[in-house]
Order: structure tokens, then sequence, then C-alpha cells
């Protein structure tokens, strides 16, 4: 029978890499919750609807990537595509918009119906923040610098850059969209397919087009910083400022416009030159009116995703996973003869609840000391602790340094934790 696999695009984390993954998820937990930010989980499925209404009908994702179907109610659902909507739905649902204001982050994964290809999946995780009731450009300052904190953290700030654009108020994004379509109609012929269709469905998304004679027209296209209004405008120089006066870099990009239809006035990306094409590697923005889109009152939100899969694949490609991210143990208990399992596994036990992450295998299945001691090598250990018949009937253990040219020495029962203490 043919053997069945997993969904194209969809991958297995081996044990071999979760490591790495948790040592990323910690990091970024660590940082977000240092800034405050509470964690929501949310549920991977919602109702399809949730989707169309928030990220948009016409844009890429709605049109052709989200996993829909229908459950056994007829009700139709979709996994997730990304976070942003299922949380604003949660806030709301809960009643956490009233009278206050929200930090929130989430971590897990999502679904979109895309080519899989390096750095691009159909199930790709994400770590997102979230922030409702904070109009001023404070909070977007803040989220920005947040993420760069955490470049540092990873030890890749040199591998990413920051690029950031006003996209304004709807009024003026209204306004602009139909100059950008004015003047792209005269050059229809030139445009590619995809942004060809666009033109009547989401213009604005030509803006990002990667065809490089549909950017030569946009060349000369209606500049979108002309049609910014006056709030969006103060409010992008307020973050510009507040950017300047923490010392992070960015360059303005008026061609960033982003593939969901609900942001406005901020957005922002994290891009990396280290992974071809699928260089994004964070990215947000303000979303200020979808809260009431979505029935709510209407109030300020500005969030960002950041991709793990990519910034893994960049963490590893230059080379700053940290030497100590493994999954290697500290203390192998190696014990042979008669009688002597019992005794391990209280070592082991004791030796466990001296550190706390202190990470100690104890040898299963019996076999010779010559064939335990290849697994302890092999676990990655850097302390033997040693247990036979003539060990146990002396009540001592052999603590034997598996990495360091450190002499092995006996040592009675009640002095082993603090041997092997010392050789770790
Ligand atoms: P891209 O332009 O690369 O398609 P996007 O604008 O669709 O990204 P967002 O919806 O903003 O991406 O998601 C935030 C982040 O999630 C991206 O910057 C990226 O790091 C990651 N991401 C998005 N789609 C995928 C995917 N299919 N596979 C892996 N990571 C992804
Ligand atoms: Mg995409």
């Amino acid at each position: 029978m043919a053997k069945i696999q997993a969904i194209r695009g969809m991958n297995d984390v081996l044990p071999a890499q979760t490591p790495i993954w948790q040592y990323f998820e910690r990091t970024v937990r660590n940082l977000v919750q240092s800034y405050g930010y509470q964690e929501i989980r949310l549920p991977i499925v919602e109702q399809t609807e949730l989707f169309k209404r928030s990220i948009g009908e016409v844009t890429d994702i709605v049109e052709k990537e989200m996993y829909t179907f229908e459950d056994r109610n007829g009700d139709s659902l979709t996994l997730r595509p990304e976070g942003t909507a299922g949380c604003v739905r949660a806030v709301e649902e809960h009643g956490m918009l009233h009278n206050q204001t929200q930090k929130l982050w989430y971590a897990g994964p999502m679904f979109r119906h895309e080519r899989p290809q390096k750095g691009r999946y159909r199930q790709f995780h994400q770590i997102g923040v979230e922030t409702f009731g904070l109009l001023g450009p404070d909070i977007d300052a803040e989220l920005i610098i947040m993420s760069a904190r955490l470049w540092e953290h990873l030890g890749i700030s040199e591998y990413v850059s920051l690029q950031i654009n006003s996209l304004g108020s709807s009024e003026a994004r209204r306004v602009y969209r139909e100059a950008l379509v004015g003047y792209l109609e005269g050059h229809v012929e030139q445009l590619d397919e995809d942004s060809r269709r666009r033109l009547s469905s989401n213009p604005l998304r030509i803006l990002d087009s990667k065809d490089p004679q549909t950017q030569q027209i946009l060349q000369d296209a209606p500049n979108f910083e002309d049609y910014l209004d006056e709030e969006s405008r103060v409010h992008f120089s307020g973050l510009r400022a507040l950017l300047d006066a923490n010392g992070i870099r960015y360059e303005v990009n008026p061609r960033l416009v982003r593939g969901l239809d609900y942001y406005g006035k901020t957005v922002f990306e994290w891009v990396t030159d280290q992974l071809g094409a699928q260089g994004t590697v964070c990215a947000g923005g303000r979303y200020d009116g979808l809260v009431e889109q979505l029935g709510g009152k209407s109030t300020p939100a500005v969030g960002f995703a950041m991709g793990i899969e990519r910034l893994i694949l960049l963490l590893e490609s230059t080379e700053k996973v940290p030497e100590t991210v493994s999954n290697n143990v500290d203390v192998f208990v190696v014990a042979a003869g008669d009688g002597v399992q019992a005794v391990a596994f209280q070592l082991a036990e004791q030796l466990r609840r001296s550190r706390e992450g202190m990470k100690v295998l104890v040898n299963n299945g019996g076999g010779s000391f010559k064939s335990q001691f290849k697994k302890a090598d092999k676990s990655g250990a850097r302390v033997a602790v040693i247990l036979g018949e003539n060990e146990l009937n002396n009540g001592v253990v052999v603590v034997k340094p598996l990495r360091m040219g450190a002499e092995q020495r006996e040592v009675k029962f009640d002095a082993m934790i603090h041997a092997v203490h010392e050789s770790l």
C-alpha cells in the first residue's frame, strides 16, 4: 500500500530542529512580556466571513489562498490565514475594548494555499502582536522599537532593515486610488497580467508588483505622499521623530502597501537580503478601521506579525543559533548490574531537582557498560554518572566528565550532586 505522506507545504518540525524553535519562541516571549504584552490564544478555525470582511474580498489571501471548507452543519469555516482578524473578533467578543487598552501577543500556525518554496509554506507559523485603543504614533514606535530589540537579542540586527510608509486615511487612499488608476489606464498594455487584473479590483497592490516593466511604469505614477491627509502626515512625522530619537534606522518606501485591506496610516516591514525572494521577516501596521468594520466601536489598533520559519532560516544561514541551543543532555546515568536500576532512578531524580533545567538521561533497557557509554556519548552529555554493583554495595558512584580532559572520580552518594555540578 502506498504510504501516506504529509501535505505539500506543511512541514514536520523534527527533534533536530525543535531546540531552535524553542529558543526563538522563548526569546520572543521573554521580550514581548518584558514590554508588558499579554498572551492571547485563539482558535485556528474561524467563520470564513471573518476573513472576507477583514482581510478584504479582493486580496490574494481571500481570493485564492484560504483553506475554506463546509463543516458538518453546513457552515463555511476557514483555517486562519493570519492572526489579526481572530484577535479582533476575540477582544470584541469578550468586551476587552470597553474603556481599556490592550497589548497582546499570540503565536501559532497559519494556513495559506500558496506555491511552496523556501520561506513560503502552506502551514507556516507566526508570532504576532496587536494593540488596541492607542491612537498616537508612540505605540507604532514602541512596536518597531520592540521588534528592533528582538533582532538585537537574536544577533541578527545587521541582516535586517526597516521600511516604513504611511497609507493615510481611507479618504486619502480613495482619492489616490482614482489618480493611480487614471494614470495606469493609459499604460494598460504594458502592465503584467496580475496588475491588469488588480486595476479594477485592488489597484494599490500594483505598487507592490515585482514585474520590471510594471515597476518602470510606476516610476512616473502619482506619488501617494502628495495625497496624504494632514492627520496622517502629522502621525507619520511623529513616528519618524520617535524612531530617530531612539536610533532606529529606516527607509521610507512609498511603494510599501501590504497585502491586506485593513491597513491605514503606518505600515512597516523588516526585510532581509539573506533569504532570496522571501525576504520579509516581519510586517505590520495600523488598522484603525477594522474593529468598527467587524461590528465593534471605532477603536485605534496597530500590530505586526513575524514569520517564524523565515526567521529561523535567517538564524541558521547567518550562523546565529547559540551553541547551547541543542538537545544535548547534561548528565547520563550509566547503570549496569543487578539491582542498580532503582537507585539509578533515584540519583537521576536528585540531580534533576538540584538545578532548574538540568537535563538528565538514565540508561534504559540494560546493556553492557560499553554499550551504555556509547549512548552517553551520543546523547551529548557532559558528565556520566556510573553505577555498577560494586559502587552500589559501597554507596558510591563514579562521576566521569565526558567532554573535558578532567579525571573521573569516585564519590559517596551524598557528594554526587556537588561533584556533578563541578564537572558541568
Ligand atoms: P509575503 O509578501 O512574503 O507574501 P505577506 O505580506 O503575505 O508576506 P503577512 O500576511 O504580512 O505576509 O505575514 C507576516 C509574515 O508572515 C511575513 O512577513 C512572513 O514572514 C510570514 N509569512 C507570510 N506568508 C508566509 C508563508 N506562506 N510561508 C511562510 N511565512 C509566511
Ligand atoms: Mg503573501
